[in-house]
């Protein structure tokens, strides 16, 4: 009887105790990167990752491998660890070394379109002038106003534009200005695109961020992954730089989110293979940013305020992502 009872105690307490998140990362010097839609968490620091989740009994290292340990409990807006898993997470971290910090030196800007092609357009008035709001011209205006606050922003980092006045250049040639900054290991850029979308369903309307997908078929993960890790490992890519494009992406898409609570819907994030951009040392992203075929976005995109808010809020998903992966 003494034994059952003392059973039951030494359980109880064990199923109980659990380590916070916050505790864990004071202790482990991690950052988190959340991911509330599909309740993932990343953990890092340096070019270490702990990917979690609330669903699977796995943690995912490194986007490498993985190991067996407790989901994460969320209750009550509060995420935890058991006492094991946390023990794991813990040696994982100070068992690295120190010293692989990384920096994003650059950041390159790209205007869809230009010259001879618009992009999307839509006939519109102009002070009263009936004339086209064309995507290649919004691509542009919000390029600009960007680059205007990176620079002030980031006085040390390179911000360029793939374009600067309104000219035809080809996807190839965004490439090649793209791969032509040089970088050392441990030095990378930023290339976010900058579209308009247009639908023939008239009412579609709002943001949305493109991100590319790994379209290597790879076998890290052994066993029946959980689809809640097995979505993290679609963003797999070789370097540490084109593997946080996911996070990039999630980065962006929750700043502008807050920026614009209910009255400009977010359309989430997209995955798709639009064009090649392999280089090892580029975190990229495609942001659409409004539609040029909806009536109520279209007078958004003419109202400088807006524009200004929305460069605003780019801006800060770029500075949350730098913040994030530099430390
Ligand atoms: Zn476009």
């Amino acid at each position: 009887m003494v034994k059952k009872v003392l059973l039951f105690l030494l359980l109880s307490a064990s199923l109980y105790a659990q380590v916070t998140l916050n505790t864990l990362m004071d202790e482990t010097g991690t950052r988190l990167i959340w991911d509330s839609e599909h309740k993932i968490g990343t953990l890092s620091k340096g070019e270490d990752r702990i990917v979690f989740s609330t669903d699977a009994p796995s943690l995912l290292i490194n986007y490498e491998r993985t190991i067996p340990a407790d989901p994460a409990l969320y209750e009550k807006g509060i995420l935890s660890f058991s006492d094991e898993t946390a023990r794991l997470i813990y040696d994982f971290f100070s068992s690295r070394r120190e010293d692989n910090s990384y920096e994003v030196t650059t950041i390159l800007l790209d205007p869809g379109h230009g010259g001879k092609d618009w992009g999307a357009y839509r006939p519109t008035l102009v002070d009263e002038q009936q004339t086209y709001l064309k995507e290649k011209n919004v691509n542009l205006d919000m390029a600009l106003r960007l680059e205007e606050l990176l620079k002030k922003k980031y006085p040390d980092k390179t911000i360029a534009l793939t374009r600067r006045t309104d000219e035809y250049i080809d996807l190839k040639e965004r490439v090649a200005i793209a791969e032509s900054y040089e970088f050392s290991p441990q030095e990378g850029m930023i290339f976010l695109s900058l579209h308009a979308n247009a639908s023939l369903n008239k009412k579609a309307r709002g943001f949305e961020i493109w991100y590319l997908p790994d379209n290597v078929e790879r076998d890290l993960v052994d066993g029946d992954e959980s689809q809640a890790v097995s979505q993290v490992l679609n963003t797999l890519w070789e370097g540490i730089f084109t593997r946080e494009c996911y996070n990039f992406a999630r980065f962006l898409l929750n700043s502008i989110d807050e920026s614009y609570p209910e009255d400009f819907p977010n359309r989430g994030l997209k995955r798709e293979l639009w064009y090649v951009l392999r280089n090892k040392n580029m975190v990229s992203a495609l942001a659409e940013l409004a539609f040029i075929s909806n009536e109520e976005d279209i007078p958004l995109l003419q109202d400088e305020e807006f524009l200004d808010d929305y460069a605003r809020a780019l801006a800060d998903g770029i500075g949350d992502f730098i913040e994030y992966f530099e430390k």
